[in-house]
């Protein structure tokens, strides 16, 4: 029977003294912690801990991880708070189990989420691998022992074994723990198809018995002539890998069973390419068929030669070589890595390329001189940069490293990226600029109507999120535009007593064809944009039926009615930040609509002279909005000051967008503060308050 004792003699094998004596005191700690628990076996609940830890100690696993292993249900079961585990051992083992408690939660409350971004999420989510570990050999223990759960709660966990932690393993590497899932799995799972394929196994290992001594002898006695030394291996094929053969590559059972597998285990690299020399002499190789992973490792770090022969019969064989330390890092993944010593150094240059990735890996670990450092390493080398978010229905969607709310938006539904206004996440409203983490939550609220706002350019990362905005800012501006340039043109054709409604189809018709444009939207388009002049157009329109020479007066056709809901067509300068109430000026410029400034601002000084660039506008009675401005205030410092500003303008009604000091002295501070306001009227009476604060002091607006 497995007990602490038989333990810490496995590990005085590979870890020192204090490190065995650690290991201990974590045993002790939760053993206490879980007294008076058990399993459903009946044992006393630490036998479950304890066997998590022997599963990682055969892996030679160091040991902090064989601690967090004892330790991984005292948070989780029996309640003890993260910073005790800190206090008593480390922080090194507090994260470790916080990290195990964190995925049994996701896990137990989001079973239904796609399980491939689950397994992704779970490995992004850990920050030190050996949470995962941990995980794995926690998950292998509980697989052992489901006999006396549930049939429904046993079938469950093989599901999602099956579906999760066998991959989870699979892209680690880690061979020896995968197959033992899945072939535990599928019996769970599948007890009759598991039975079945048993069955026929059996029943065809007699007929193969015979082969099977036949070609391995043949194998030995080739490795015999040529002097090399290695280790042949017979390779059964495990039930679940035919059940999912027969299911995904929709072979038969006897096609699967009719090819003979072996492993040639040699002890180094150079004698790997030998042993396939060897055998290609012995049988003839299917063509296509040889797979050099040593050369070439998987992601996962595996190496080794693959080759298929044509033997006796014609047969197919398939052979694997490899050295064992390759054997081992296939058997143990990153377990493997973590512990294996690379003993021979053999190297050619024909081979350097060969071991450079699991070098890099091994020399890495030397030098890291820690594990974790190592681990990380691993990690980044075997996950893209990518993030796992849950949408509120619990779908996992992974997104690019660094994307935001308005990527998330626009990863769901176009729809609801154009008309998203806000965001939740973990239930909490957040910026629609805040930066995603993997395992949150992500709410997009939306108003129907809503746009994409031009900002949102700045921070989405996510190519479909831009392409959507920009696409739908052009619309929104197109649209606008049209409205924009039907006023324009009408307001000049009344001012000549015509409409467009009076201008015959055919008079309009002419006048697209001459400026090559398809219909009156596009034209309407063009002078919404400032591309053509209305008062031209309405001249060449109108120009049949009378004799318009001169340019329309303003005195005429009077300034043009800005109503405040023009849209991106129509902006408001930066420079001199105008609000209703200044008086007011247009400036046309091609391509973007009119832009706002006061008639005061000095960058349209230049312009005056250029009456095609200008056009009279004035503010309509109806204006609408909440238009930018700043203010300077000189006062004499006191405490809270900024505070106090804040909430007499926020008494006043107008939103504050920016409130900073800009100057201090021990006497003096002038303070700079953006607002939003309806009018002139609204921004006296912000004054007028502010004024009551600062008393003889000075506060201007500025204009730069
Ligand atoms: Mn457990």
């Amino acid at each position: 029977m497995l007990t602490i004792d038989s333990l810490a003699e496995d590990l005085d094998e590979y870890l020192d003294k204090q490190q065995v004596a650690q290991v201990r005191k974590a045993y002790n700690f939760a053993e206490k912690a879980h007294q008076g628990q058990f399993r459903q076996t009946g044992e006393p609940y630490i036998t479950h801990p304890l066997a998590v830890a022997a599963i990682l100690a055969a892996m030679h696993m160091d040991h902090q991880c064989l601690m967090a292993a004892l330790l991984h249900d005292v948070m989780e079961d029996t309640g003890v708070a993260k910073h005790i585990l800190g206090k008593k051992f480390s922080a090194v083992i507090a994260d470790l189990v916080d990290g195990v408690s964190k995925l049994e939660n996701i896990e137990r409350s989001r079973v239904e989420a796609q399980a491939e971004n689950f397994q992704k999420m779970a490995l992004a989510m850990a920050k030190d691998l050996r949470v995962i570990l941990v995980k794995l050999a926690d998950r292998l223990h509980n697989m052992r022992t489901l006999d006396p759960l549930e049939p429904e709660r046993r079938r469950r966990i093989a599901k999602e074994t099956l579906e999760i932690y066998a991959p989870i393993a699979n892209r680690l590497g880690m061979n020896s723990i995968r197959v033992e899932f899945e072939e535990l799995g599928f019996r769970t799972l599948y007890p009759m198809r598991s039975m079945l394929i048993e069955k026929a196994v059996k029943r065809a290992r007699g007929n193969r018995k015979e082969v099977v001594s036949q070609i391995g002898l043949s194998l030995k006695n080739c490795l015999k002539n040529d002097a090399i030394k290695g280790e042949i291996v017979g390779r059964e094929k495990h039930l679940y890998s035919i059940y999912d053969k027969m299911r995904t590559k929709k072979k038969t059972f006897y096609e699967i069973m009719d090819v003979y597998a072996f492993r040639i285990i040699v002890d180094n690299v150079d004698t790997c390419y030998r042993v396939l020399g060897a055998v290609h002499n012995l049988y003839k190789p299917v063509a296509g068929r040889m797979k050099d992973y040593i050369a070439i490792p998987k992601a996962n770090g595996y190496q080794s030669l693959h080759t298929t022969l044509f033997g006796m019969h014609a047969l197919p064989i398939e052979i694997q070589i490899r050295t064992h330390e390759m054997e081992a890092i296939a058997n143990n993944g990153i377990a493997g890595h973590w512990l294996y010593k690379s003993q021979e150094d053999s190297e050619n240059s024909s081979h350097a390329r060969a071991r450079e990735w699991l070098k890099g890996l091994l020399d890495l670990q030397r030098s890291a001189g820690n594990s974790v450092e190592f681990i990380e390493n691993v990690k980044i080398d075997l996950f893209p940069d990518e993030v796992y978010v849950f949408t509120p229905r619990g779908d996992i969607l992974d997104l690019a490293q660094g994307a935001t709310p308005v990527d998330f938006a626009y990863t769901v539904h176009t729809d609801i990226g154009n008309t998203c206004v806000a965001c939740r996440i973990d239930r909490r409203l957040a910026p629609l600029s805040s930066v995603l983490e993997s395992g949150q939550t992500v709410e997009i609220i939306t108003a129907p109507g809503a746009h994409p706002n031009p900002a949102w350019l700045g921070y989405v990362i996510t190519g479909k999120a831009r392409t959507s905005i920009r696409n739908a800012l052009k619309t929104q501006q197109t649209s606008e535009s049209i409205d924009l340039g039907k006023r324009l043109l009408e307001r000049t054709l009344n001012s000549l007593d015509s409409s467009l409604d009076k201008i015959s189809s055919r008079r309009l018709k002419k006048i697209l064809k001459e400026r090559g444009l398809t219909e009156r939207d596009k034209l309407l388009e063009e002078i919404g944009l400032g591309n053509q002049m209305s008062y031209v157009i309405a001249k060449a329109l109108l120009s049949d039926e009378s004799d318009i020479e001169e340019r329309p007066t303003i005195a005429q056709q009077g300034p043009f009615a800005i109503r405040g809901t023009e849209g991106l067509v129509v902006n408001y300068a930066k420079c001199c930040k105008p609000i209703p109430g200044d008086p007011i000026m247009g400036h046309v410029s091609s391509g973007r609509g009119i832009v706002i400034h006061t008639e005061s601002c000095k960058n349209i000084a230049d312009l005056r002279d250029k009456p095609e660039e200008t056009m009279a506008v004035r503010w309509d009675t109806e204006i609408e909005g909440e238009f930018s401005v700043e203010l300077r205030v000189e006062m004499e410092h006191r405490r809270g000051m900024i505070a106090i500003l804040a909430s007499s303008i926020t008494d006043a009604d107008a939103n504050i967008e920016r409130i900073s000091m800009v100057e201090r002295d021990a006497l003096l501070s002038i303070v700079n503060i953006t607002l939003g306001v309806a009018d002139r009227d609204h921004l006296a009476r912000v004054i007028r308050r502010l004024r009551t604060i600062t008393g003889n002091n000075k506060i201007t607006r500025v204009r730069s």
